[in-house]
């Protein structure tokens, strides 16, 4: 017998020892998944370290079931990785491993039996036991599954059995796939070989051997547009030694458009001296760049030359993208370059997709992996480099259950692994350039645009005094008007961004003045002209549009300001014959409808696109010269401390969007608040004017990166006992953070509040937050007020959640 340390995915701050019988399970080791008993419940179990020397009386350790894998479903190195994670975001490593996995991990649920001829020999030679004999005569013509052999069997025989069995060589044990195996898409590929010797006739099958030879490789499909019997016509061709046909993945970009290989292009100076930068310190161990370099500045381009830089030593590259919409550029690009040396996870993929790729990954069959914020979790053995690509973007950290942050879990990583780091921005993050001037990080840049391209020229345009050229089309100023028109005129695109949040377009009643909101939310609701509803955004509560005031039942209801299907309409009106397209999370709900609305922007099917957010970054299309802000101020009143920081990087962002081809780009950005600092910086599309004011706002505030938060959020679907129980929290963490001089000269306890948003589908919601200069303080406090002094009063009608490093403080 061996002990084991094993993690059980259960709330508790704490991993489990096991034993194992060496004799039935002789090739444990860590990374695999047992089957251990728990209580009285049977649950699954990580493997983090074997020959584990254990101080407990070894006959009170309890005994595995069975072990799930066969190979480990990460790698060792990993687990160091798992306890960083468990410890900084005060969650139980079972459960950061268990999220850490793949969802199609638990596809792999079938055990099939095969018999072998030792096993049969044995059912002959009958020195077996009664039911080893039932099981093998069972198993003697056809393998079955093991629920199949004990139902037929009769019996519910013991694992242990089993194991013991195969152990003999009775019979062997495997675990196959319960759903269809998903094969990818493949093409036949003809290569040349060598010529016929020529005998002066001409026949088909000289014709295509000659178009074989001149192109090197010739895809069938090809061939066969040309050569309508080029099926038949190429097997005699191969049986002869003439041609060689293989079949490669089939990779598409996300217009459904076969990818083709490229060849690097030369770097420029700029890129170049990044890269010999990056590649020299890749022997020192860790290291961390910021690559700061403006939007069509081949950051990309970058990326590859070091990934492949990386996997000539023989070590993989993670690289992390923000989110879908971006992924399927990057990958094709990668694909492009490195075929199918590239794996890729992210919330598309089927779970049976997702498996397959995580296994991929595990027997080091692809030395490149993108994905967007889980790819962090990918089961990358010898790690060399790690690339976060948009390094500012939110929507690293995760909202729910494990909120972490991938860029940071990937600085994390990296130093764990001992590899290179790069962080990759065109308005790199507060926090990231705040780490260069303590020189955690190193940075880089790439200031000039490829091509010499000049960046957009950017006009500010004062809502104050500039009106809308109709009273309807109140947002549609003449200067921008005018803009919207030339560029039409000279057959150019043009893309209007409208930042939905807060833009949206509230219900208001005519007679009593009251906003319609949503009963259990307390958001304004948005009307929906399609169905003809009003619909809440937080949950699914709706009225239909002849719905009568909540206040005073007036049925005056009017809707005020402006969405994107408004928008759309007034656009329509003002430039008849230009086609409208929009692009926003409702527009492209619909499976493929983003895609296509893309597809159309790209062949120039539209001329004036409107979108929010989702447009704002990654996409390039070449033919769009003009760019209107509608309202940038919007964000800027969000209640958040970073709401400086985000105006900027959108408005910097969807500025990047103008001019990316061979014409010069035009903003034309309208504000109520043209003097305001990040208005100011955003014009200029310089992010260090930017950083400079905003630094000195979170150092006079003591706001991160100065300090580190940590939020507790509270919800309870009581409002009085779910009140009652914040506010006990509330002065017992008070009381604590009072007891101590430590605690109280370095945290600041701020709240509990009501939530900005009080209320979501019937949850009261309110939150604490805590504001700290020293780390290694506030995790003593932390763990003090956590595991001591907060447990006696939990209740599971109020759920908190801890929060380290909140983003969304809402
Ligand atoms: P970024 O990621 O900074 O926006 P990209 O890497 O996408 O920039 O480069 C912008 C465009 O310039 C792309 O079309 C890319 O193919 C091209 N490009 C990048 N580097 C080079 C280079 N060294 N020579 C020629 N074209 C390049
Ligand atoms: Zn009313
Ligand atoms: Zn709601």
């Amino acid at each position: 017998f061996q002990n084991i340390e094993v993690a059980v995915p259960v709330p508790l701050f704490k991993t489990f020892i096991y034993k194992v019988n060496l004799s039935v399970f002789p090739n444990i080791c860590q990374g695999q998944r047992v089957l251990v008993p728990f209580g009285r419940r049977k649950l699954t179990g990580y493997v983090l370290a074997v020959d584990y020397k254990s101080k407990y009386d070894p006959y009170k350790i309890k005994q595995i079931y069975d072990i799930i894998d066969d190979i480990p479903v990460f790698p060792a190195s990993m687990i160091e990785f798992y306890q960083w994670i468990a410890k900084y975001y005060f969650y139980p490593i079972g459960e950061v491993i268990k999220s850490a996995l793949p969802a199609g991990i638990n596809l792999y649920d079938v055990f099939v039996v095969y018999s072998t001829s030792s096993g049969q020999d044995a059912l002959l030679n009958n020195k077996i036991s009664d039911i080893e004999k039932k099981i093998l005569t069972l198993i003697s013509n056809s393998s079955l599954s093991l629920k199949s052999v004990k139902k037929k069997a009769g019996i519910n025989f013991s694992m242990v059995l089993i194991r013991s069995m195969e152990e003999k060589g009775f019979l062997l044990l495997k675990r196959e796939l319960k759903t269809v195996n998903i094969k990818p898409k493949k093409i036949k590929y003809i290569h040349f070989l060598s010529d016929v010797p020529d005998d002066g006739k001409k026949s088909k099958s000289k014709e295509i051997l000659d178009m074989v030879k001149s192109a090197g490789a010739v895809s069938l499909k090809e061939l066969r547009s040309r050569f309508p019997s080029a099926s038949k016509l190429i097997k005699p061709m191969e049986k002869k030694g003439q041609i060689l046909v293989c079949e490669k993945e089939f990779f598409q970009n996300p217009l459904g458009e076969p990818i083709i290989p490229d060849t690097p292009p030369k770097l420029t100076d700029e890129q170049t001296s990044v890269v010999t930068t990056i590649n020299d310190s890749f022997k020192n161990g860790y290291s961390a760049y910021l690559l700061c370099g403006v939007t069509g500045s081949g950051k990309t381009e970058v990326y590859m030359d070091i990934a492949a830089k990386t996997a000539a030593k023989g070590l993989s590259t993670l690289i992390l993208v923000p989110e879908i919409a971006l992924l399927s550029q990057i990958i094709s690009r990668f694909r492009s370059r490195f075929g199918d040396n590239v794996a890729v996870i992210h919330s598309n993929l089927t779970n049976v997709q997702k498996y397959d790729q995580w296994l991929k990954i595990i027997k080091k069959e692809v030395c490149i992996v993108i994905g967007a914020r889980s790819v962090i979790f990918a089961p990358v053995d010898n790690l060399g480099l790690i690339i976060v690509d948009e390094e500012h973007d939110m929507s690293y950290k995760q909202n729910s259950s494990l909120h972490y942050n991938a860029k940071d879990m990937a600085v994390v990583r990296a130093k764990q692994n001992n590899c290179t780091v790069v962080l990759g921005s065109a308005t790199p993050s507060v926090h990231s350039f705040y780490n260069c001037s303590i020189k955690k990080f190193t940075p880089l840049y790439l200031k000039k645009r490829i091509n010499n391209r000049s960046l957009s020229e950017v006009c500010i345009v004062d809502l104050k005094t500039n009106k809308g050229v109709s009273k309807r089309a109140e947002f549609i100023t003449r200067p921008l008007y005018e803009g919207i028109q030339k560029a039409l005129n000279r057959g150019e695109q043009v893309l209007l961004f409208l930042n939905r949040r807060g833009f949206a377009n509230y219900l208001l009643c005519g007679n009593c003045g009251e906003v319609q909101k949503c009963k259990r939310c307390d958001i304004s609701l948005t009307f929906h002209k399609m169905d003809r509803t009003f619909k809440c955004h937080y949950c699914d509560y709706w009225l239909p549009a002849d719905s009568i005031c909540t206040k005073c039942g007036s049925s005056n209801i009017k809707v005020l300001g402006s969405g994107t299907q408004k928008l759309e309409q007034i656009v329509s009106e003002l430039f008849p014959n230009a086609k409208v397209a929009r692009l926003d999370r409702d527009s492209t709900r619909k499976k493929g409808s983003l895609v296509s609305v893309l597809k159309k922007i790209k062949n120039r099917e539209v001329d004036i696109i409107i979108g929010t957010q989702i447009i704002a970054k990654g996409h390039d299309f070449p033919n769009i010269t003009l760019v209107g802000i509608i309202c940038a101020d919007l964000s800027l009143n969000f209640p958040d401390f970073r709401a400086g920081e985000k105006t900027f990087q959108l408005l910097a962002q969807v500025a990047g969007r103008a001019g990316r081809g061979e014409q010069k780009g035009k903003v034309i950005l309208q504000t109520y608040n043209n003097d305001h600092f990040c208005i100011q910086a955003a014009e200029k599309q310089d992010f260090i004017k930017f950083y400079d004011t905003e630094i000195l706002f979170r150092k006079a505030l003591n706001y991160p990166p100065f300090s580190k938060l940590v939020q507790i959020k509270f919800s309870g679907k009581d409002l009085k006992q779910t009140e009652n129980h914040v506010k006990q929290t509330g002065g017992i963490c008070r009381k604590l953070i009072n007891m101590h001089t430590e605690f109280k000269k370095n945290i600041e306890q701020l709240g509990p509040v009501k939530s900005p948003i009080f209320k979501i589908a019937d949850n009261y919601r309110w939150q604490l937050l805590l504001k700290a200069k020293d780390i290694s303080v506030l995790y003593k406090f932390l763990h003090q007020f956590l595991f001591v002094e907060y447990l006696p009063i939990k209740t599971p009608k109020v759920k908190s959640v801890l929060d380290v490093d909140p983003f969304f403080m809402m």
